[in-house]
């Protein structure tokens, strides 16, 4: 069958490909559609991740032009600016960029066999009897099909395909912002800091993650309201964080969700895989 592959990932980011990786090497036909021109774009994300996690995953220590720093603890503030820190004799966590992060990824998966297809959308999905036909869009436009027999979703908090399947997503979203910013002062590069107040983070915390090249990485995630608006008031206002962040440039912000209500229900149906 022409346009046929066994498995179709929807989404190139890090399930996505990690998924496709895995499957390739057990030398089974997969392709993933990714939305986006580019792998890793745009990048939302802070990239802060468990060496321990990595570790077991097989991915640290990664390249060193995508690892940021790394970090023995973690400094904790209140509210009200007063705080405690926590630090290990090794470091626990690190920091990566999480575009190139991605871009490995998908070319560690490339390399055992996956295929990617660019700046392609999958709008929908129909069950067939022996298949699933894939209906994709580029950004020209023009559409075709495509056919697997399974799909994985890895399309993120979207979840647009998943809610077609007739799966249901998750319950509760918080809408964050994470930005780069230079000019910041008085920080410990070898530890990140989390900030607490329903003021700055309804529901939810701000962080603020040192790069080893002197600027940070800074955002929150709420439950309410607009995230630029109280990342601004952070900033300027929290008691700790504006004697750091006061005077700190914003290079540059993005804004996405995090789902915060553990893992759905049922993740499949026919020839489906959430
Ligand atoms: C502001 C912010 C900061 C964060 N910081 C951290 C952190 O420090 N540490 C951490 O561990 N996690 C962090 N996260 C969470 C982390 O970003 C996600 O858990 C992670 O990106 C999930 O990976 P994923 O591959 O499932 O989804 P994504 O990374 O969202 O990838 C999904 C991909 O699917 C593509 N896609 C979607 N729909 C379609 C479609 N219909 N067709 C084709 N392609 C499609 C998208 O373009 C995207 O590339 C943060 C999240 C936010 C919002």
């Amino acid at each position: 069958m022409e346009n046929f592959s066994e498995v179709i990932v929807i989404g190139g980011g890090p399930s996505g490909s990690f998924c496709a990786l895995n499957i390739a090497e057990k030398d089974v036909n997969v392709i993933v559609f990714e939305e986006h021109d580019k792998i890793g774009f745009p990048c939302h994300c802070a990239g802060h991740l468990s060496i321990k996690g990595l570790e077991s995953l097989g991915f640290y220590p990664p390249p060193e032009n995508f690892l940021e720093n790394v970090f023995y603890g973690a400094r904790i503030y209140s509210p009200k600016g007063s705080s405690f820190s926590v630090r290990f004799p090794s470091p626990v966590t690190c920091a990566v960029n999480r575009a190139l992060f991605d871009k490995h990824l998908s070319q560690l998966a490339e390399k055992a066999g996956a295929r990617y297809l660019l700046g392609v959308k999958v709008e929908r999905l129909i069950h067939r009897k022996e298949f699933v036909e894939v209906i994709a869009s580029k950004r020209t436009g023009e559409t075709f099909r495509f056919f697997g027999k399974i799909v994985v979703d890895a399309e993120g908090v979207a979840c647009k395909i998943l809610r077609q399947m007739g799966l249901t997503p998750p319950k509760t979203m918080f809408y964050c912002v994470n930005a780069e910013v230079e000019n910041v002062r008085d920080i410990e590069p070898d530890r990140v800091e989390v900030f607490l107040g329903n003021m700055y983070a309804p529901g939810f915390y701000a962080w603020l993650i040192p790069r080893k090249d002197g600027t940070a990485k800074v955002g929150l995630g709420t439950r309410v309201g607009n995230p630029r608006t109280l990342l601004k008031r952070f900033m300027k206002k929290h008691p700790a964080a504006s004697l750091k962040l006061g005077h700190a440039k914003i290079l540059r912000e993005n804004f996405h969700s995090i789902p915060l209500s553990g893992p759905i229900k049922k993740a499949y149906t026919d020839g489906f895989i959430a």
